[in-house]
């Protein structure tokens, strides 16, 4: 089992660890910052020593947590000790978008129906009738909010706790991360609180301004809306 530690702190660059396994996916850690891909949000990229790493995921068989390194890198071995270093430019704006898809939620009342995070642009697929959105006014909302800078804590419940009360959940398509006996919990003071696995910042001012791109109609009940960073 690899320690994931940006899941207590989302603001960790880099740590030192040990290479557990290391074959033709990539190379697994006993501990790293490196986030992998889930819920929409992209897998880190960095260096593990010099080694570049271009993509994070979790195997689903096998559950490792595989740093997939750029073509013609050399493996480490296991054993041997690296320091682990993410793009933090990168990370930094997955985390601005991230956050700023919460406050989408709170801003449009409707079931989350999926969702992608990306550094120029990302999206949310809401389950809406024939409704008109107003691009203008979801972007003067938005950067409301993210002008009261409210602050955006976690907490963790059981996955009992979260069985007990299913309307935290928004997304209609993506599971919470749950099955390891707690989630964790994102609350936005007031804004938005829901179960999420993601990184964010620590309070929305530091999304910084933003503006509704293509409102998109995916369907009879898919409006697709997304987001832009301004800044
Ligand atoms: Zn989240």
């Amino acid at each position: 089992m690899t320690e994931e530690l940006f899941a207590t702190d989302s603001y960790l660059k880099t740590c030192d660890a040990t290479v557990i396994k290391a074959d033709e996916r990539g190379v697994v850690l006993d501990r790293t910052v490196f986030y992998a891909r889930s819920g929409g949000q992209p897998g880190d990229s960095g260096v593990l020593g010099g080694i570049k790493v271009v993509d994070t995921f979790k195997d689903r068989d096998s559950g490792d947590y595989v740093h997939v390194l750029a073509a013609g890198e050399a493996l480490p071995a296991v054993g041997d000790t690296v320091t682990a270093e993410i793009d933090w430019e990168r990370r930094h704006k997955h985390m601005r978008m991230h956050s700023c898809l919460h406050l989408l939620c709170a801003v449009v009342d409707g079931g989350v129906t999926g969702g992608s995070i990306g550094e120029a642009k990302s999206r949310l697929d809401f389950d809406l009738p024939d409704t008109s959105l107003d691009k203008e006014q979801i972007t003067a909302d938005l950067n409301r909010l993210i002008e009261e800078n409210h602050p955006v804590d976690f907490s963790t419940i059981t996955d009992d706790e979260l069985a007990a009360n299913p309307e935290l959940v928004r997304t209609m398509s993506v599971k919470p991360p749950s099955g390891q006996g707690v989630v964790r919990i994102i609350d936005i003071a007031g804004v938005d609180l829901q179960p999420c696995g993601g990184t964010h910042v620590k309070s929305t001012g530091e999304i910084g301004r933003v503006r509704v791109g293509k409102i998109e109609n995916k369907g009879k009940h898919n409006r697709r809306i997304n987001i832009h960073l301004e800044e």
